[in-house]
């Protein structure tokens, strides 16, 4: 069987030229009694602009980093990836159908790591994935439906999507995503939408993190140790 690439696949496709200056337009705006066009078309420098971008997302303004939609493509991920992903009620997708898309031959899936490095574990799965696709492709040819012959089709099963989202939800998708406690394919996949939004607008960066470190302290009830506990935090605080 051809080696498979079990890394999700994640392309920017879309996202605005100017960023930067509409949300710095936006938390200007708030505090200026200029217009905002003349906000938006002066020469104030980038630091001046991330100062106050900083200021303002800080103190939890963030109706000013809702102007921003980004759309990302994305592909070789599983259908248990992209179930935790559509629970994001704030992002909008477009997911390939398995009503519409019938699967031809084997289907493609996702073996997680942990399965993947144990040589018998992987046989294992493959073989199920092929007994799997024999199953589907038997209810196919006897003239089931692809939206009913798609029930036996397993969580590992490949699947692509368009994704878009304003610049508040990416921050909080990766807050939530990035935690280590999070799934390891959606956090990997969610960095890969952090790492190609950032390598376009660099000074994103600092808020596209785990929570923990825009926290200051970790509030999940298993920590990793990456930052102090809540509990730790309010007992050193006497609280
Ligand atoms: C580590 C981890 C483990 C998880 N485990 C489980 C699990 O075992 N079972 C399970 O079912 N889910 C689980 N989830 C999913 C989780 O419960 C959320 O559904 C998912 O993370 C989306 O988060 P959200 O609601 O904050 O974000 P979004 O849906 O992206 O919404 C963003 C924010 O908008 C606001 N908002 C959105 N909709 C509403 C609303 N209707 N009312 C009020 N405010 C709203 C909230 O402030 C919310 O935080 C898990 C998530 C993580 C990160």
């Amino acid at each position: 069987m051809e080696e498979r690439n079990n890394k999700p696949i994640v392309n920017l496709i879309s996202k605005p030229d100017n960023m930067l200056k509409t949300v710095y337009t936006a938390c200007r705006t708030c505090y200026s009694a200029d217009y905002p066009i003349n906000i938006y078309e002066s020469t104030d420098d980038e630091e001046k602009m991330l100062k106050l971008i900083k200021r303002v997302i800080g103190s939890g303004h963030y109706s000013t980093i809702e102007h921003i939609q980004v759309s990302f493509a994305i592909s070789n991920v599983s259908r248990a990836c992209t179930h935790q992903l559509v629970r994001h009620r704030h992002m909008s997708f477009s997911q390939k159908s398995q009503r519409y898309v019938k699967e031809k031959g084997q289907f493609d899936y996702i073996i997680p790591p942990t399965i993947e490095k144990d040589e018998q574990l992987k046989a294992k799965f493959e073989s199920f994935m092929e007994q799997i696709s024999n199953t589907y492709q038997e209810f196919v040819d006897a003239g089931i439906p692809a939206e009913d012959a798609r029930f036996v089709l397993p969580n590992a099963a490949a699947s692509s999507l368009v994704t878009s989202l304003n610049l508040r939800e990416l921050i909080h998708l990766a807050n939530l995503r990035l935690c280590t406690r999070a799934q390891y394919e959606i956090r990997t996949m969610v960095k890969a939408m952090c790492d190609v939004l950032t390598k376009e607008e660099p000074w994103l960066k600092e808020y596209l993190v785990p929570k923990c470190e825009r926290l200051g302290f970790c509030d999940e009830d298993k920590s990793c140790g990456r930052k102090i506990t809540k509990e730790e935090l309010f007992s050193k605080a006497g609280v």
